[in-house]
């Protein structure tokens, strides 16, 4: 893992999750490489590990026990992960580029995004068709197919297009896992219809003719009609037409026929194949470009054509993981030998498989049994993480092997020696210029000077009528993505504004950085503050100046002003709960603990990928919805938790209140975070206002009970509503994009108790 300590001197950007990239990040993650920044890219959290697919479709497997977690893969492995599409590369500029959000630099690049069935080629596939890939669409659609056919009354026909091994074992698998479906329903299995049609003269034809006659027997005997030389040329709503005239049933079409590269290499200039796959040598090396790698599926090796299969999306983790080290230090590359023949082990979805390598052929449950032992031996090494050593953050910065120039050795050995403190730890004005040249802060009529003509300090004009509310907040980074960080950074200091019923002004920032390459501080502070400004944009809150030093941890806050009317008209404050009033609450909690467990790789990546979405999430429109149904007080929710910011209510308030604890929003995760007994450093304080509940002894035991004193990293919005307009509120809030509000009490008048909060179920 990264050390503290230790500069990032050079950045290495894994493109897709597949199977060779996670095969890769784990080896380069149990022997780390000083200096190096590793990026894991890819559309999918959870990536699945093929050779289980047609188990979990069947039903044999669970969905965790058939996906990797690249989340937490990442995190054990020191790398950042973006949950992103790559969308190009800028080769010139040695950047990636993503949808929807800043380029990332990168100085050496693997790619290893798989194969995308060509569903645009044929007439109305995209639309009509299911293609197998991407996984996460897919598996949706599965779901919803499984629903479906649960409520079957008429005969129903599944279509799979594609006579390879994916599309037999999807056709055997599905046709196993339906039937059983209808069968515990008391339906007849016989409603379903499975038809397979390939372009082809047969099925399997890169395997032998015995494994090819077992297929075809099972096939027959499983009632699945199979159509060979039948090349689909149009899919329309329940029918399939062939390039010669035939039509076809079909009510439900996978697709699974071969598949091409992705759109998007084609505009990198890259070396491709006529199928659009990116050319590699026997170093897994793009010919035009010894800076990019590239693996599996969208590789096409040049020493000789190899399957599109996973055993070899694998096979190549471990040459690519010794090659990516060997380019990053200068060393020599070894070649990748891919074997002549190969174990294909193809399950027929009821608990059966057949063995196929070069010539040979066989079958049987045990071949099944021996396929699951393989499988299941190769996803424990990605679940079951070894425990790592955390690097001491007084540790001396380990020596790099990574090659640099004159240069950047000079300004890695500045990074790790003694830092100026005072002004010297500023960060260098280029580096901030040019990070920062970019941004463009929304422009105001009443910013008279700001980052568009910067001067020592920002002037603001105070319109008639309106008051100044002002508020700051300050963090340390909590995730490795600096955008992500940034965007929650201002999100968090936003809040109060809001909560206030304020329109946000403008903001300063102040940021700390730690030293190193002058490229690589120049580019975290660009992400960051992207994404900040892209936050403070949306709000119509306008930069206006900041300051920005070295430090150990990046960390990022903000002093924001905002204006409200000066008669304090629409103020919501935290005093003005009225006995009667609804509790609301307009985001889930428990961000606190599952950013605990992220720390020590215990969370799942969709955990922490949705906690993440939630504090993006801007309170602005929240707050507009609740000052329009008349809401009596409001706060954000931060760090003193649920109970530490109802309190904070009920004391100037002067009422008790009611927390429904089956009624509160609870991320994803946070329970069984709190249930392994990991909760955030700030939670021991936040427990002392346990004495705050009348009758904390009978909930002490519920699961959920620890959350009520989880700190919030950009919670949401706790207000308080009349109850003749809370049902409206909660319905206006989930339709203007906070889905998870809930009601969760009730406020009454102050009784004689010392305690205001009691808790009910
Ligand atoms: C039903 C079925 C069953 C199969 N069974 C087997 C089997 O038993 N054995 C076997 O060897 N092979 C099997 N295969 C083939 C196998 O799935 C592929 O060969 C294998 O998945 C290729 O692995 P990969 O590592 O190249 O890419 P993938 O496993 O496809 O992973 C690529 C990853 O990159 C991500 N990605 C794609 N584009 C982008 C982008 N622009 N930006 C960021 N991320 C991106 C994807 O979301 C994905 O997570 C099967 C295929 C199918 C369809």
């Amino acid at each position: 893992m990264q050390s503290h300590e230790q500069p990032v001197l050079r950045d290495l950007v894994l493109v897709g999750g597949g199977h060779s990239h996670v095969v890769a990040l784990r080896m380069l993650a149990m022997r780390p490489e000083p200096g190096l920044r590793i990026t894991l890219v890819c559309t999918d959290i959870d990536t699945p590990y093929s050779g289980m697919l047609p188990g979990y479709i069947a039903g044999h497997y669970r969905f965790d026990e058939v996906h990797i977690d690249l989340g937490r893969l990442a995190v054990f492995a020191g790398a950042r992960f973006i949950h992103g599409e790559v969308t190009g590369l800028d080769r010139a500029n040695q950047r990636v580029l993503l949808k929807g959000r800043p380029a990332i630099p990168y100085d050496l690049l693997s790619i290893n995004t798989g194969s995308t069935p060509n569903v645009r080629q044929v007439d109305g596939a995209q639309a009509h068709a299911v293609p197998v890939k991407p996984i996460a669409h897919f598996n949706q659609r599965w779901l919803d197919l499984l629903e479906r056919v649960r409520g079957l009354r008429d005969r129903f026909t599944v279509a799979v297009v594609g006579g390879g091994a994916g599309g037999v074992e999807l056709a055997l698998s599905m046709q196993y896992r339906l039937r059983q479906e209808l069968q515990v329903l008391g339906k007849s299995p016989d409603l379903l219809q499975f038809v397979l049609l390939t372009a082809g003269d047969t099925i399997l034809p890169t395997h032998n003719p015995g494994v090819r006659a077992r297929f075809a027997h099972v096939l027959k005997e499983r009632r699945v009609a199979v159509h060979t030389r039948a090349e689909v040329s149009q899919v329309s709503p329940g029918c399939l037409t062939t390039q010669d005239g035939r039509t076809f049933d079909a009510d439900e079409t996978m697709w699974v026929t071969q598949a091409g590269g992705p759109a998007w290499l084609q505009g990198t200039g890259l070396a491709l194949d006529e199928h659009g796959f990116v050319c590699v040598n026997e170093y897994l090396q793009t010919p035009d470009d010894p800076k990019i790698f590239a693996a599996g599926d969208v590789a096409s090796f040049l020493p000789r054509p190899l399957e599109k299969a996973g055993v070899f999306a694998v096979r190549m983790g471990r040459p690519l993981a010794r090659n990516l080290r060997r380019a990053l230090r200068g060393q020599p590359l070894q070649p990748y030998r891919p074997q002549k023949h190969w174990l294909a082990l193809i399950s027929t979805g009821d608990r059966h498989a057949v063995a196929s390598r070069g010539p040979i052929g066989f079958a049987g449950d045990w071949v099944w049994r021996w396929k699951d032992h393989i499988d299941r031996h190769f996803m424990r090494k990605f679940t079951e993480l070894p425990a790592m050593a955390p690097a001491s953050p007084s540790q001396a910065a380990p020596a790099s092997g990574l090659v640099l120039n004159a240069e950047e050795s000079r300004q890695a050995i500045s990074a790790i020696a003694m830092r100026c403190g005072g002004c010297g730890a500023k960060v260098g004005a280029s580096i901030l210029s040019r990070a920062l040249g970019n941004l463009q802060p929304v422009q105001r009529d009443d910013v008279l000077i700001g980052l568009h003509a910067p001067d020592d300090a920002a002037v603001v004009r105070v319109p008639p009528g309106m008051a100044m509310v002002h508020t700051v907040d300050f963090f340390r980074s909590f995730i490795d993505d600096p955008y992500l960080f940034g965007q929650v950074a201002a999100n968090h200091a936003l809040g109060d504004i809001f909560a206030m019923g304020a329109e946000p002004q403008s903001a300063t920032a102040i940021a700390t950085v730690p030293p190193g390459l002058e490229a690589k501080v120049e580019d975290l502070l660009l992400q960051m503050m992207t994404g900040a400004v892209e936050v403070l944009n949306a709000a119509g809150c306008s930069l206006v100046g900041g300051h920005t030093g070295e430090g150990r941890e990046l960390a990022l806050g903000f002093a924001v002003n905002g204006l409200i009317d000066e008669r304090m008209t629409g103020v919501m404050r935290k005093g003005g709960m009225r006995p009667g009033d609804v509790l609301l609450l307009t985001k889930p909690i428990g961000t606190g603990t599952l950013f605990a467990a992220h720390a020590r790789h215990a969370a799942k990546g969709r955990w922490i990928d949705a906690a993440l979405k939630s504090m993006v999430l801007s309170n602005q429109a929240g707050a507009q919805i609740l000052r329009e149904h008349g809401a009596t007080a409001c706060t954000d929710l931060t760090g003193f938790g649920l109970l530490g910011h109802l309190v904070e209510m009920t004391r100037p308030s002067g009422v008790d209140a009611e927390l429904q604890l089956g009624a509160l929003p609870l991320l994803d995760g946070a329970v069984d975070c709190v249930k392994a007994g990991i909760v955030s450093s700030l939670q021991p304080a936040n427990v002392r206002l346990r004495r705050a509940l009348r009758n904390a002894v009978a909930f002490v035991d519920d699961q959920r009970y620890p959350l009520l004193f989880d700190p919030q990293t950009a919670g949401g919005l706790l207000a308080s509503v009349p109850a003749d307009r809370a049902a409206d509120c909660v319905r206006a809030l989930q339709a203007a994009g906070y889905p998870h509000t809930a009601a969760i009490g009730r406020i009454s008048a102050a009784s004689d108790a010392l305690e205001p909060v009691v808790l009910s179920a």
